[in-house]
């Protein structure tokens, strides 16, 4: 949908994304850096997110599905493309077509791209997956040996060998060493191929879960990737909606549907024109019963008074005094005062759901780029 520019507005620092990920290939510097750009590059645009990657140096990219593969291919010809879902029934064709590499995770998707290969003659490029203790996609370590036999009688070599942290995000949770010792048996049975195992948070963990690529996804969008520490990273998304109407309530209404915030003081409140059709989860409703959301409005941070609704956020604006907001100013609810995790734990989430759930109506704007896309 094209817009008047006069509704929300999204915009995505591709210079911050950029420095993002020069910062986390220097963290990682005996490793190469790879860029995961799965979910619409979480939220923020594949292409324009994809060429901003490219143009610090990215070369390798993890997306989700075959489909995420073929966009990324269209926009970037000679990159090296890793598709994280593996192989989907059926597609081995599309995949060799396109140069996209499954993440092979299974004996069925091993056979079926085997005989592609022995079809066409060639050992097209893919990585095995093997799952350390997620019970999520991948082989079981116990499959290393069917595995190597089934490729190694066709002299096929995987590109890598990875597989995926869960508690990455706790430095400290055991099964972070648990899944390391496991991956670092299954990585000795395939020797001379890089390994990959790291995703953001493992990235920032420490060297011994580098191997010889690292994936991060989160920490390039500016999002927290390690828990209970100082997020470093830049943020990339910027999220403000403007104030369609100021108001005065008195004590003792209430605000919003279900009636779930009541005022307990005369108050002032601004409308903002943005909800949860936008992708701005209902969930970060701010009721008597639970806090919400905040939002920062005159270089201030004020709450979100009552559930979000569709297309409308109310904002109690009381502390500003006469600092007073006008009808068409901007609000942020999202970017470098309001940070996605904050909001994400407002509404018991975690950034990623928020950052992947923008979408809808904003007039979406990108900033700093090698490039402005369309
Ligand atoms: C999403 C994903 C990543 C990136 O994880 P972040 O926590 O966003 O850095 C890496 N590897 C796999 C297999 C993934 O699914």
């Amino acid at each position: 949908m094209t817009t008047t520019g006069l509704g929300g507005r999204l915009t995505v620092d591709l210079g911050a994304l950029a420095r993002n990920w020069r910062a986390l290939d220097k963290v990682s510097a005996g490793a190469l850096t790879g860029a995961v750009i799965k979910a619409d590059a979480y939220g923020t645009g594949l292409v324009p997110a994809a060429l901003a990657l490219s143009a610090a140096g990215a070369m390798f990219f993890f997306v989700a599905t075959p489909d995420e593969g073929v966009a990324l291919r269209g926009a970037l010809p000679k990159a090296h493309i890793f598709v994280l879902d593996g192989l989907y029934p059926g597609a081995a064709e599309l995949y060799v077509r396109e140069r996209l590499m499954p993440a092979i995770a299974s004996l069925e998707m091993l056979e079926e791209w085997l005989a592609h290969c022995v079809k066409h003659g060639q050992a097209f490029p893919a990585a095995f997956h093997f799952d350390t203790g997620m019970n999520r996609l991948g082989f079981r370590h116990n499959d290393v040996p069917v595995v190597r036999q089934l490729s190694e009688q066709l002299g096929f070599q995987p590109q890598m060998v990875m597989s995926h942290l869960a508690c990455a995000d706790s430095p400290a949770h055991e099964k972070n060493r648990t899944q390391l010792a496991l991956f670092q048996a299954v990585v000795q049975q395939f020797p001379n191929i890089p390994a990959s195992f790291a995703n953001s948070a493992g990235l920032m963990t420490g060297r011994e879960y580098h191997f010889q690529m690292v994936r991060p996804g989160i920490a390039l969008f500016g999002g927290r990737a390690v828990n209970g520490r100082k997020n470093p990273m830049s943020p990339v998304v910027t999220l403000e909606a403007p104030i369609l109407q100021v108001k005065e309530a008195k004590t003792g209404e209430s605000v919003g549907y279900g009636a779930s915030y009541t005022i307990d003081r005369d108050s002032r409140l601004a409308v903002i024109g943005l909800g949860y059709a936008d992708g701005f989860l209902r969930s970060i409703s701010g009721t008597n019963i639970r806090a919400g959301g905040r939002a920062l409005v005159r270089g201030q941070l004020v709450p979100i008074a009552g559930r979000v609704s569709m297309d409308l956020i109310v904002l109690d604006v009381t502390e500003l005094g006469d600092n007073l907001p006008v009808p068409g100013e901007m609000v942020e609810l999202l970017g470098p005062n309001v940070s996605v995790d904050d909001q994400a734990d407002a509404a018991g989430t975690i950034g990623y759901e928020l950052l992947t759930a923008l979408k809808g109506r904003y007039n979406r704007t990108y900033v700093g780029g090698p490039e402005r896309p369309k």
